[in-house]
């Protein structure tokens, strides 16, 4: 079995990225809109401007209160993109009550899309020519190409059907010539599925979701979910009894978690470049 070793290849990743943003004769600035207290966003974010400033990326972070309005957001969304200073914007999910995401989302300039949440990031990721693409997805196919895993012809079983990990996802693995078996919920069968998939993608957030039982001799398993329990970080797969049978396997964490923070690094400095050139 090989881990598919997140932490080791998103250092790399962001090794390049700090030699390509060195190329940059200008600031680099990423803007985070964070909306209320939610103590999950403050740890990303944080992690956020951590992660930014080994590459010499500004970030600047708008804490707004719990009762802000969502014409409020709005204005704040419209004023960055406006901003020249701006090069990139996140909007931390999840939002209070009473914003509507997706109306934010497909606010923000899509040159400055960081996190490929909007209307038309989407429908250019939909329509094959991408230009920012959400930042999970895109780490989980980098991850396997670093592998050398090629996606084309094979059988994934993706467990997840949301706006910002497996609809994305979908088309990013369609795109590499891969079968594509998109589950969720109600789903019927599922481990008949799961059973017969050469890669297994599981965004779940339920642990010990992915048992053993489930998966074939040498299948290749990526584990988006995390949960939080008692203190320690989950994910989806039974990982010490599934990693026996499995070819390739992510970690929980070290796994998904850096990919998708390097892609976002990455966005940032393609955002900036895109609009420089
Ligand atoms: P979500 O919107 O709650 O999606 C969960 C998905 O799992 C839904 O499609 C849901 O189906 C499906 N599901 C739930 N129970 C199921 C079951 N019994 N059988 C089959 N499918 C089932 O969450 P999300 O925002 O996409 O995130 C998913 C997980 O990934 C979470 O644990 C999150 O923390 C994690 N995540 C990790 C990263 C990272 O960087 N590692 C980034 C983003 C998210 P329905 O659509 O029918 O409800």
């Amino acid at each position: 079995m090989i881990l598919l070793d997140g932490k080791k290849v998103s250092k790399e990743i962001i090794a390049d990225l700090k030699e390509r943003r060195k190329k940059i004769n200008d600031n680099v600035k990423l803007a985070i809109i964070w909306v209320g207290n939610n103590p999950a966003s403050e740890i990303y974010i944080n992690n956020k401007k951590k992660q930014c400033a080994k590459i010499n990326v500004l970030c600047d972070v708008y804490h707004l209160e719990e009762d802000t309005k969502e014409n409020e957001v709005l204005e704040l969304i419209d004023k960055l993109n406006n901003d020249n200073t701006v090069t990139g914007i996140l909007v931390q999910s999840p939002l209070p009550n009473g914003i509507d995401e997706i109306k934010c989302f497909n606010k923000i300039d899509s040159k400055k899309d960081i996190d490929g949440f909007s209307n038309i990031s989407v429908g250019n990721l939909y329509l094959g020519s991408p230009k920012l693409v959400s930042c999970t997805p895109k780490g989980v196919v980098r991850l396997l190409e670093y592998y050398g895993i090629d996606l084309e012809g094979k059988n994934v079983c993706l467990i997840n059907r949301s706006n910002i990990v497996g609809k994305p996802l979908f088309h990013l693995l369609i795109s590499k010539n891969a079968t594509v078996t998109m589950c969720h919920s109600k789903t019927r069968n599922l481990k008949d599925i799961t059973k017969n998939a050469d890669i297994i993608i599981s965004a779940v957030g339920k642990p010990n979701f992915l048992t053993v039982d489930m998966v074939k001799d040498g299948a290749i398993i990526v584990d988006v979910g995390i949960s939080r329990v008692d203190g320690k970080v989950l994910g989806d797969v039974d990982f010490n009894n599934v990693s026996e049978k499995a070819s390739y396997i992510t970690p929980v964490p070290g796994g998904v978690g850096p990919m998708t923070i390097a892609m976002i690094l990455e966005n940032i400095l393609i955002a900036k470049e895109d609009n420089n050139g």
